[in-house]
């Protein structure tokens, strides 16, 4: 039990790590647009404090002090935008560092909404900047809850004791660092609920591309099944006849067959038992398939049956080539069981008409013929067929 609950914990732990990983790289993507946005706004401010001449002393240094502070503000995002830039171009796959700057980025944005807060104070008791900073920071980035609570907490911290410096009347300072409260709760809530969303579609996302994965999968698993011969690995009947007939609608396209039928093979199976014969059946496709040229196409006809069709070759060739196959065959020793087996084939070769309907039947009847003929005459040979005229090699 302890067991499963470690496996448990082991995968929620690895589900959440792909999700940080995930949404640090959203919350560093969006550094450019925050540095592009926030520099604007605050080169409005700047513009806004500075036109204005201020009416008395307090009024000059609560001006200066914002123009100040969204001066330093407006330069930071323009370095923002600059990280912004470096992290899309050169720091894709730094994801410590992408990590480090997201939190960075927070404590910012917090320590700007604090500041400016405390500069309000001189002239009014408003706490806007540290609400728009709590806000911007919940909604702006995707943070993990557990650091999302411990930034809150601390900007919360540094909040109050800001507003205990700069605030003399206590019931105003009471009454801000009670909405700082209210505030830094609410941005809490807001990058919560925003996290959950992105985590949860994360992980459905993350869910149907594995579906999708495994469909996938049995799709080919299927395929492969519905085209391909279990014990041998090669083309069945059906796929090997519809892709043979697909080549020749190309009516300009020329091929040959060849039949392929194992000489005795009962004595092997009567001798042996089947499972030895099943291992050679194996052992000798394998074989075909490699003796076959790159674009020939081959299938296991039926039983110890197989049917090759070369394209493009003369009949002349496509005989010297089965030719070939029974020699290599002849020659080959198979370790089955620790037993050594030989085993020779017989072959019927066969030229495939221009593309018209029933070609392809008509030559599979044609080779089966030559095939016939090669056991007559003795087995481990090759017989060919034209439908002009019947000759042997
Ligand atoms: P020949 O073709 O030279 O006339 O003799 P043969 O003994 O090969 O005769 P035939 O082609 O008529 O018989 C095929 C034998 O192949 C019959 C069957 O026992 C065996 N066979 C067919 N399919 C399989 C198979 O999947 N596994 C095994 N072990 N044997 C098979
Ligand atoms: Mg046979
Ligand atoms: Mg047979």
């Amino acid at each position: 039990m302890i067991e499963n609950l470690r496996k448990r914990l082991r995968e929620a732990k690895n589900r959440n790590d792909t999700i940080v990983r995930e949404t640090s790289e959203i919350n560093v993507r969006r550094f450019f647009m925050i540095g592009a946005i926030a520099a604007p706004i605050s080169l409005g401010h700047i513009v806004a404090f500075w036109l204005k001449d201020p009416a008395n002393a307090t009024e000059a240094s609560w001006r200066t002090g914002i123009l100040l502070a969204h001066l330093a503000l407006m330069l930071v995002m323009l370095g923002v935008m600059v990280l912004g830039h470096l992290i899309r171009t050169k720091w894709q796959d730094k994801h410590t560092l992408h990590k480090v700057l997201h939190i960075a980025l927070m404590a910012i944005v917090f320590a700007f909404g604090i500041t400016i807060t405390a500069i309000d104070q001189l002239v009014l008791t408003n706490v806007t900047p540290f609400i728009m900073a709590s806000l911007v920071a919940g909604v702006a980035f995707y943070t993990r809850p557990r650091v999302a609570i411990i930034l809150y907490s601390l900007a919360l911290i540094a909040f109050a004791v800001t507003m205990a410096f700069v605030i003399p009347d206590e019931s105003v300072r009471v009454s801000n660092q009670v909405n700082g409260l209210t505030i830094a709760g609410l941005g809490l809530f807001l990058s919560i609920i925003v996290w959950q969303g992105k985590a949860g579609n994360i992980t459905q996302h993350r869910m149907i591309q594995k579906q999708q994965d495994e469909l996938k999968r049995t799709n080919e698993q299927l395929d492969f099944l519905a085209t391909h011969d279990v014990m041998t690995g090669l083309l069945n009947r059906t796929a090997f006849t519809a892709r043979v007939e697909e080549k020749l609608k190309d009516r300009r396209r020329r091929g040959c067959l060849i039949m392929i039928d194992l000489d005795h093979f009962k004595r092997i199976n009567d001798s042996h038992g089947h499972p030895v014969g099943d291992e050679l059946l194996k052992r000798l496709s394998a074989d075909l398939k490699t003796l076959i040229r790159q674009d020939d196409l081959l299938c296991r006809w039926g039983g110890e049956e197989f049917l090759a069709y070369a394209p493009n070759i003369s009949l002349n060739d496509a005989v010297k080539l089965a030719d070939t196959i029974r020699t290599r065959i002849a020659e080959r020793t198979y370790n089955v069981n620790s037993e050594p087996l030989t085993t020779t084939i017989s072959c019927g070769v066969t030229d495939v008409g221009l593309g018209k309907d029933g070609v392809f039947h008509a030559a599979y009847e044609r080779a089966d013929k030559a095939l016939y003929r090669a056991k007559d005459k003795g087995r481990n040979r090759v017989e060919y067929d034209t439908v002009q005229r019947k000759t042997s090699s």
